[in-house]
């Protein structure tokens, strides 16, 4: 999520760094202005091209400018359909809604409502709490250890990391930390923390409205929670009337293989956000999905000019019918999962200190000097990919290439990760 930070920045026009703020972050890590971008790959204007191995923080698992999601867009857009993003009923929300419904919610036997929350992942979140804390009129959420969940004040009170944490300026309150799978490295039974202090009186916890968890910790390190430990917590929050919120902003969208990441634990949560790859374009667009008995919002109870962009609608509708209307798209990502993890591992094997970490798409390098993963990042951009830090200490190189990444140019990423570490460690 932070983008190592250098003088290498300078290299770019004074105009960056004079006009815009300094809370700006990844133009520092890639100090290089983008001007074109096709598929997996970034052109900047110097004509020097990057693999881009980051897809927008996981915005872009269809690629950059994905010709068919292109040409439908066009096509809407040249045919005046409705641009603006009021809740209005638009042709481009009935194709979508519809869609989604046919190929995303009927074929898994999941019964959610849809909201349009707002167009970024941290709207959806907070729609997720603020639905849970009126359904059960209970305030405090429960999270985990590591977790990320956005930088609005609901959101970010259920996020971890420290530093985004004190920006709040306010006491982040109604929310308890617990820890995530693996926090205690296997040694004690992380899970049973949670529901000794639920049973405990004494413990001081207050009955949590909702439980908002990762399958897989994107920002906060790549760290995978088992599926079992997936499948207790949703048994814990049923038999204690407690929601489950599944935080699929960055992991959902096929990122893990399966369209939910929560497929293969064979869980179904009672409320799930959605965010960044939806629109399959990189065009802003969330969703809120939940169970329709939880359905207790007044019409315009949550509200906003921008509910759901239509061009948005169009290409996220065309990205369903194209990838996800066979099964043969959440195959090949999980089959190109286990070639990145398996360059990974060669990587990791042959040094002391540095280990891959993952699921499906979403694979990384963890260095136990966590200097060493900013500088493996900053090698590679010079070795031509873009690669980013994840972690609370910024200690892993996250990798979230386009899903769609062809095997050679997952090949030819690894190759340049693989020079970068050697170069670096
Ligand atoms: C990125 C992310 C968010 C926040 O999404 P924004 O669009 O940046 O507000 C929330 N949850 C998770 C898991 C994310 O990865």
């Amino acid at each position: 999520m932070t983008a190592a930070t250098g003088p290498i920045e300078d290299d770019l026009p004074a105009v960056f760094s004079a006009v815009e703020s300094e809370v700006r972050s990844y133009c520092r890590g890639w100090p290089t202005i983008l001007a074109t971008a096709k598929d997996s790959w970034v052109t900047d204007t110097e004509g020097r091209r990057y693999l881009d191995f980051f897809a927008g923080a996981g915005a872009l698992n269809y690629g950059h400018n994905n010709d068919q999601l292109k040409s439908a867009l066009l096509d809407y857009l040249s045919g005046d359909g409705i641009v603006h993003s009021l809740d209005i009923a638009t042709t481009a929300k009935q194709n979508f809604l519809e869609t989604f419904d046919r190929l995303i919610l009927k074929p898994r036997g999941l019964d959610y409502k849809v909201q349009f929350p707002g167009p970024t992942g941290t709207n959806s979140v907070e729609a997720a709490l603020k639905l849970a804390r009126k359904v059960t009129s209970r305030e405090s959420i429960i999270s985990f250890t590591n977790a990320f969940h956005g930088m609005t004040l609901g959101s970010l009170s259920v996020t971890g990391n420290s530093m985004k944490r004190a920006g709040a300026g306010i006491p982040l309150v109604h929310a308890t930390p617990m820890p995530y799978d693996n926090y205690f490295g296997g040694v004690t039974e992380d899970f049973h923390w949670f529901e000794r202090v639920l049973d405990d009186s004494g413990s001081g916890l207050n009955r949590p409205a909702a439980v908002i968890v990762e399958t897989v910790q994107g920002e906060g390190g790549l760290n995978v929670a088992r599926l079992e430990w997936l499948q207790e917590l949703a048994n814990l929050c049923r038999k204690r009337d407690i929601l489950l919120i599944v935080d699929d902003v960055q992991m959902g969208c096929g990122r893990t293989g399966e369209f939910f990441s929560f497929e293969a634990a064979g869980i179904v949560p009672d409320i799930v956000t959605l965010s960044k790859s939806i629109s399959g374009y990189g065009l802003p667009m969330a969703l809120t999905l939940f169970r329709p008995d939880l359905d207790v919002w007044a019409p315009g109870e949550h509200n906003g000019t921008f509910r759901g962009h239509n061009p948005a609608f169009v290409t996220a509708t065309k990205a369903l019918e194209l990838y996800w209307e066979k099964p043969t798209f959440a195959a090949e990502t999980a089959e190109k999962g286990l070639l990145l993890r398996a360059g990974l591992d060669e990587i990791a094997a042959a040094y002391d200190g540095v280990s891959a970490r993952g699921r499906g798409m979403a694979q990384g390098l963890m260095f136990t000097d966590a200097d060493l993963a900013a500088d493996v990042c900053r090698s590679a951009f010079e070795r031509g990919a873009l690669m980013e830090t994840s972690g609370p200490s910024d200690e892993v190189v996250k990798l979230l290439p386009p899903l769609t990444t062809s095997r050679s140019d997952l090949e030819a990423g690894l190759q340049i990760l693989a020079e970068s570490v050697a170069a670096t460690v």
